[in-house]
């Protein structure tokens, strides 16, 4: 087994090292292949993903990505290095669930799945000018076959999981050629999965029941950018993004990654909470290498840690622990 690790910007190069330790010591046979993507590689080199970085995340077929910086003004010859990887190995699918952690800032019930489409939707990135630049227009594609494959993971996912729910997230009302495409095929697919119930919000709706009564949602079947804006607000009642993991999957290809940026604001003090990206990890060894008891093994020794108040400055304040503290603590816990 192999993996490619890609720190990226900011606070991706603090706490991906703690869990390359974790699963050093979980998995004491595994490759690792180390490879540079991002802001700050750009701005050396004037290239955000190296073919190279593709080549390798490729041929490993497994990656743990860190964080990247994106200017929020366009950079001439600068794109999105992992939305361009997602794109280039592939990985329709976003899993990011959220589920109480024993911290004060968690909700105490939350245990949901956000499975976001990772391929079209804005995220296509069609966008252009006219009027001299007073007037922008994108382009949202969604198409039958890309609701059929996401619609067939949440369903999957839900029977592998033992949920009881799935929810149609969207805006049909609006974009019937869209969203209301997405919805169609979403319920036919639906029926071949009887044993799960399946319900339908719309977009709106969803993210005032996301505050109000997170509990009331179990797996979330969304496009791509109500996904990615949901989840973050469901990070919310996980206890906060440094605690929030993901993982992009796709045809035998995975990309673990967190939900959270590169955190500019802290980055460089040590003190990023690395649950995200361990959890992430996690992820990757249950869904990707199919071994579960290491990925509860992972996941326990969290919560156990969490548990006896092991906490890093995003929810203990100025007293929390460092990075590499709560990564000791975690590898502890492994034994
Ligand atoms: P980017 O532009 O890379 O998306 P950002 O700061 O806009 O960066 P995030 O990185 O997601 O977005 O950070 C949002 C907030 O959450 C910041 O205040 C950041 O410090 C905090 N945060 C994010 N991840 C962590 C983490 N792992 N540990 C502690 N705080 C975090």
């Amino acid at each position: 087994m192999k993996l490619c690790v890609i720190e990226g910007d900011g606070i991706g190069r603090e706490v991906v090292p703690a869990a390359v330790r974790v699963l050093r010591q979980v998995i004491p046979d595994l490759e690792f292949v180390s490879a540079e993507a991002g802001w700050d590689r750009f701005q050396l080199t004037g290239e955000a993903l190296p073919e190279e970085t593709v080549a390798r995340a490729k041929d490993a077929g497994a990656v743990l990505f860190g964080a990247c910086s994106s200017p929020s003004y366009q950079v001439e010859g600068y794109a999105s290095p992992i939305v361009s990887l997602r794109k280039r190995m592939e990985t329709f699918a976003n899993l990011r669930p959220t589920r109480f952690l024993p911290v004060p800032t968690a909700r105490e019930g939350v245990n949901l799945v956000v499975v976001r489409e990772n391929t079209e939707d804005l995220y296509v990135g069609d966008e252009q000018t006219a009027d001299a630049g007073d007037t922008g227009t994108a382009t949202k594609r969604i198409t039958r076959r890309a609701t059929e494959r996401i619609a067939h993971t949440a369903f999957r996912l839900a029977r592998n999981e033992k949920r009881r729910l799935v929810t149609i997230v969207h805006k049909g009302n609006v974009l019937p050629q869209t969203d209301g495409l997405f919805r169609r095929v979403a319920y036919e697919v639906a029926s071949a999965y009887r044993d799960i119930e399946t319900d339908e919000l719309l977009v709106d709706t969803a993210a005032y029941w996301m505050v109000k009564e997170p509990a009331r949602f179990d797996v979330v079947l969304t496009p791509n950018l109500y996904g990615d804006i949901l989840s973050d607000m469901a990070a919310a009642w996980g206890g906060g993004l440094g605690l929030a993991p993901a993982l992009n999957i796709g045809a035998e290809v995975a990309i673990a990654e967190p939900i959270h940026g590169s955190a500019p604001d802290i980055a460089g003090q040590g003190i990023a909470n690395p649950t995200a990206v361990i959890l992430s990890a996690a992820m990757l060894v249950r869904h990707h290498w199919n071994l579960p008891e290491i990925a509860d093994r992972i996941d326990a020794a969290v919560n156990a840690a969490l548990s006896k108040g092991d906490y890093t400055a995003d929810i203990l304040g100025a007293n929390g622990m460092s990075t590499d503290q709560f990564a000791d603590v975690i590898c502890e816990q492994l034994g």
